[in-house]
């Protein structure tokens, strides 16, 4: 992300700040002088919001272990003013997968909370801490230990409940999407999760709007609202480049073939002349090589300027036919180490077909 910097690493995972970030505990300073009085308390409310910013981290480290331990790929963490964002660099293969890695950044606040519960429960009476007016004494006029170690408390249970509101892209629709996933298709799971997500950023723009009055709320639905459309569009495209076949991505201009005699200075022309990175070699009408522009370039660089193309062209490559994948032809090309893959309908050649002309058909999908 754009104007963040590394904080430090946890067990290979580098944590990032955004630099919007220090505003943040600049406000809470503010806020601090002005509701606790003096530079005690500007100092109580950066440290307390510092610390809840801790716990944010400790969420996005729960998604990314667990990401981490399911085989998906974690690239790093940033912290920015409206919280956390743990980028993977994968998609979790299964829905299980993606409820499991959603369902651990609020189980980290859960977690926490109660581990608080327990510190703050033996520090004052249960039925005193329940006590409304207290509570808000406690929170907005001590600085005391127990005020931060409450306030802790209350702001991780709200981590997790807010985190779990089922609007995608944040956890709870994450973890919708996955459940819709386990009886539907992923990219299905997926529109009906973005179109609640998207209603939800609506509502919560509303409530921001309304009584709230907070401007992180309206940054999260906006957040929300395009998060959830970008995710949606990424994994339309991945549905749909699965679909396409080769006879999608197989060029319709017409094809030049070489013959095994031809001399190499007269492909050389002829790929100058027509662009073409690659030859079919036919011989009595039988498709017998490969000549690619690169083989032919190597055999003049080495001095083979007088060879005929028999002598360079590639003998062995494989074949797709155009009802195949387009996934599996970019595989083959890929393993072959090949520039181009002939097109066989029963035993009928049909053409060439190359990595260019599949990015060139995914590249039309995305458009
Ligand atoms: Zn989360």
């Amino acid at each position: 992300m754009k104007w963040s910097f590394k904080l430090g690493a946890v067990s290979g995972i580098d944590i990032r700040i955004h630099f919007t970030f220090v505003f943040v505990v600049i406000w809470a300073a503010v806020q601090g002088v002005s509701g606790l009085g003096g530079i005690r308390g500007a100092l109580f409310a950066a440290v307390s919001i510092l610390l809840l910013f801790v716990c944010i981290t400790l969420h996005e480290l729960g998604h990314s272990l667990v990401a981490r331990r399911l085989g998906v790929r974690v690239k790093d963490i940033t912290l920015l003013p409206i919280g956390g964002v743990a980028q993977l660099e994968t998609l979790p293969e299964r829905p299980l997968h993606e409820l499991l890695i959603a369902l651990a950044g609020p189980a980290v606040n859960i977690a926490i909370a109660a581990g608080l519960a327990l510190i703050v429960l033996p520090l004052g009476s249960t039925a005193a801490l329940l006590n409304p007016g207290y509570l808000s004494y406690l929170l907005l006029g001590s600085r005391s230990l127990l005020a931060l170690l409450i306030y802790l408390l209350g702001a991780n249970l709200i981590l997790a409940l807010f985190n779990l509101i089922p609007a995608f892209p944040m956890d709870g629709g994450r973890v919708l999407r996955a459940l819709l996933a386990m009886w539907t298709s992923y990219p299905r799971a997926t529109r009906i999760a973005t179109r609640v997500g998207q209603l939800m950023a609506v509502g919560l723009a509303l409530l921001a709007f309304s009584s709230f009055g907070s401007i992180s709320l309206v940054l999260v639905a906006l957040f929300v609202f395009t998060g959830a459309s970008y995710e949606n569009q990424i994994v339309q495209a991945r549905a749909a480049i699965r679909r396409l076949r080769v006879r999608h991505a197989l060029p319709t201009h017409p094809i030049y073939t070489v013959a095994t005699e031809d001399a190499l200075t007269k492909v050389l022309e002829m790929s100058y002349r027509t662009y073409q990175y690659a030859f079919p070699v036919v011989q009595d009408g039988m498709l017998v090589g490969i000549l690619s522009r690169d083989d032919l370039l190597a055999a003049f660089q080495r001095g083979d300027r007088d060879m005929q193309v028999a002598h360079v062209m590639q003998r062995e490559f494989p074949a797709v036919s155009p009802d195949d994948m387009l996934l599996k032809a970019q595989q083959l090309i890929a393993q072959a180490d090949v520039i181009a893959l002939p097109v066989f309908d029963q035993g009928y050649f049909l053409g060439l077909i190359s990595l260019e002309d599949i990015n060139r058909t995914y590249a039309n999908l995305s458009w």
